[in-house]
């Protein structure tokens, strides 16, 4: 008859998916039930366990003696494994998976570690020194081209114990005389895989890695969670790199006598894989692995691997293939972010599905929360991280949980810009009752760009992210006040009134051919855009945009569907210009289909025609746009960066720069430098340095750029990418201001009705 097993660990929900090997468990957090004895369950004190507590000390101790009366074979597995003395005599005879005092020893000093692997895996610069023995001067001295360093104490976790030093200041707070710490440059451009090993007497089994995710800002070493899914997409040469270092590092401590379960930690750059430590015990991630193995109905989890090494020569549960399609972001307490922190705990439990679930090990906000404390952590399906084009670390910015802007009615213009970069950048839900209402007045216009239309104060408009790229947990939310106007909140908190656009009803109609209108045209807030072709030439060509959805197709639009559409909204009042616009035509095209369109538009009126296409390699071709109608042309580099450009943008990104010049030049010797001449950068695909570079081309030239910040749109090869984070974005759109004032163009659009996509904010007030 098998032995009662006990876990002894930080959460209870550390073994949710393999509750069945336990009888119980004693951990810090947890519901108190079904075999759960916590800590904080019977104090009504949630501590910050990275920090040690006497108290919880005493409290397993309690409990052993329990649990050793009621069931005197009882045996144990721990979390930390290297804690079990602290717990008293008795545990020692009942552990089960235990490796040597002095082995768990050496891994638990990570300077220690660094010198044994350092013969056997490249590891990070380093020096070790007394904190007396050393200064910031000498540290910039000893790392040449550095001058931001990390500084890390023999025995560390989770952040506590590591330091980040940029100048004599940080050294003075930080670093104690007496202490040893291992000090390395700070590498900006980085990310940190961390993998699970499991060693047997016969083989090392690999699990999959994740990225580990850290705070951005002040806390930069405060680990939050782990990505999985940001792992698979990174650079091959680094995800080789990480498996086989892994393997190395593996067989060292298979033939040190090492058994079980341990994670590795590494830093990487864009060409380098470097190890960090190893913690020789589960990993926070480790119940991840755990939800893998439970969707995919293996009956297998990390701890019976662990328990299976300490029993078997080798790993019994081949072949092991496991996609782990997961990440998490744990939430700790900060006293400052109460209620912030609170309504994100609400918001994430009600969008409990299959996206997003929201785990808190029964956390009751009555408790006394000590600041650092673990409260909740939400489990995201997809990643919730990515690759910036810098080689860092970028996390989606409806994750970290911010303070409120300091802001008040009327909104000044630096108010309005911040505002608009976050509605893009965080999107935005829908209360139920604000949803009801709009059901009742017209259907909500959102599923062309997968966003709302929002009039914001009377002064700005906003397509702002709905349905889609995790709006769903956006701080922002529309509500609706008992007099029943739309109202958008922020944390739970008023900012503004909004309007609400409603889906252009013309567009459920069909042309005689059989095209809908809306594949033909698109009512924007003041615009009818029209497209002049179905489906992309790049895109029938296998060659398309990676971060575009436009599908290839065969069908071909016959000018009499498009002449069909342009008629039935003839006299709508909504309409003031017109764009002819959508996928592009081939590389030599004479432009003969837009030149029809732009010609019958000028029959009906003389509304001013904008065309978005690309750039003609016969720029004649533009003399003749113009006499035919044309009043305002874009040819969009999207990234200027062109080695980006064709690796995002296989087909387009072979333009050369210099037939985008040519046309560029062409076009403001026909409409002029005031604006009519644009093109669009994706913000957010490219490193800002070349964004900005590509800002200065063109508005030298005389061309308005337009910022358009990167959406990742679902089942596009750029799904997992992510755009900035709102500082990242606010800095680039300064800079691109001040940009286009030195050389005399406006960052474009020009129509204020048209900004509703894009990174610009010219407020208008009563515009209506
Ligand atoms: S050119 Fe690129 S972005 Fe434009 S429609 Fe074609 S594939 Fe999409």
């Amino acid at each position: 008859m098998t032995r009662p097993l006990f876990w002894i660990g930080i959460r209870e929900s550390e073994i949710m998916d393999c509750n069945h090997l336990f009888t119980g468990s004693i951990t810090i957090f947890g519901t108190g039930e079904n075999g759960n004895r916590s800590f904080d369950h019977s104090t009504g004190y949630r501590f910050d366990y990275n920090h040690e507590h006497e108290q919880w000390i005493a409290f397993v101790k309690v409990q052993l003696q329990d649990i050793y009366r009621k069931y005197p074979d009882a045996q144990f597995m721990l979390y930390y494994p290297d804690e079990y003395n602290a717990y008293g005599n008795g545990l020692s005879q009942r552990l089960i998976c235990q490796n040597e005092d002095d082995l768990i020893n050496l891994l638990e000093d990570k300077h220690r570690t660094r010198k044994w692997l350092s013969s056997c895996v490249p590891v990070c610069p380093y020096i070790i020194s007394l904190g007396k023995e050393i200064n910031y001067d000498t540290l910039c001295e000893k790392f040449p081209y550095y001058t931001e360093f990390v500084a890390q104490e023999a025995y560390s976790c989770g952040g506590s114990g590591t330091y980040f030093v940029a100048s004599p200041k940080d050294f003075e707070k930080n670093i104690l005389r007496e202490n040893a710490y291992s000090f390395s440059p700070y590498i900006e451009n980085s990310v940190s895989p961390n993998i699970h090993i499991i060693i047997y007497d016969d083989e090392v089994l690999l699990l999959p890695p994740s990225v580990q995710l850290f705070s951005s800002g002040d806390e930069r070493f405060h680990y939050h969670g782990a990505d999985y899914v940001m792992f698979t997409h990174l650079p091959e040469n680094i995800v080789h790199s990480v498996y086989r270092y892994a393997r190395l590092i593996g067989e060292r401590l298979r033939y040190a006598g090492y058994r079980g379960v341990c994670g590795i930690d590494f830093l990487c750059e864009s060409t380098e894989v470097y190890f960090m430590e190893i913690n020789a015990r589960f990993q926070s991630s480790s119940f991840l692995i755990n939800r893998a193995f439970h969707n995919a109905s293996v009956a297998c989890s990390v701890q019976e691997l662990h328990r299976d090494a300490f029993l078997h020569r080798t790993c019994s549960y081949h072949p092991l293939d496991l996609s782990v399609k997961y990440s998490f972001w744990g939430y700790s307490y900060d006293p400052r972010l109460h209620r912030q922190l609170q309504y994100t705990h609400a918001l994430h439990v009600s969008c409990d599905d299959e996206d997003a679930i929201c785990i808190d090990d029964n956390l009751d906000w009555n408790m006394h929360l000590e600041k650092g404390t673990y409260l909740y952590k939400s489990i995201f399906h997809g990643n919730i991280a990515a690759l910036s084009p810098d080689f860092t670390c970028r996390i989606h910015s409806n994750i970290e949980v911010e303070k409120q802007l300091e802001t008040s009615l009327p909104w000044n213009h630096a108010d309005a810009v911040q505002w608009k970069i976050m509605l893009l950048n965080h999107g935005v839900c829908i209360s139920e009752n604000a949803a009801k209402e709009a059901e009742k007045q017209g259907e909500l216009n959102y599923e062309e760009f997968t966003a709302l239309d929002l009039h914001v104060n009377g002064e700005m408009y906003v397509n702002v992210p709905y349905m889609a790229n995790r709006s769903q947990i956006s701080p922002f939310e529309i509500d609706i006040t008992p007099k029943g106007n739309y109202i958008l909140c922020y944390q739970g908190e008023f900012l503004a009134n909004i309007a609400l656009r409603y889906r252009d009803k013309l567009s459920d109609k069909t042309t005689k051919g059989g095209i809908p209108f809306d594949a033909i045209g698109y009512l924007g807030n003041d615009r009818l855009r029209i497209f002049h072709r179905l489906g992309c030439f790049f895109k029938d060509t296998h060659c398309g945009c990676k971060f575009c959805d436009v599908e290839s197709t065969d069908e071909i639009l016959c000018f009499e569907d498009i002449k069909e559409v342009l008629d039935a909204y003839q006299d709508n009042e909504d309409v003031r210009h017109y764009l002819v616009g959508g996928g592009s035509n081939t590389l030599s095209s004479n432009f003969g289909n837009i030149l029809r369109i732009v010609k019958y538009m000028k029959t009906l009126s003389n509304k001013s025609i904008y065309l978005m296409s690309l750039p003609p390699y016969d720029i004649q071709l533009l003399t003749r746009l113009k006499r035919d109608g044309v009043t305002e042309v874009a040819f969009n580099l999207e990234i200027f960066d062109r080695g980006l450009a064709q690796k995002y943008m296989p087909g387009k990104g072979k333009i050369s720069l210099e037939i985008y010049k040519n046309a560029f030049e062409k076009s403001v010797s026909l409409w002029g430098n005031t604006g009519n001449v644009r093109t669009i950068f994706v913000v957010g695909l490219e490193p800002k340095e070349s964004l900005l570079k590509g800002i200065a081309y063109v508005s030298k030239l005389g061309v308005s750029p337009i910022l358009s910040l990167f959406k990742p749109i679902a089942d596009t090869p750029l799904a997992h990418l992510l755009a900035p984070s709102d500082k990242e974005i606010y800095e680039i759109y300064i800079n691109a201001l001040r940009i286009c004032n030195e050389n005399n163009v406006e960052l474009g659009p020009a129509c204020h009705y048209c900004e509703d996509n894009t990174l610009k904010v010219s407020l208008l007030i009563n515009d209506n």
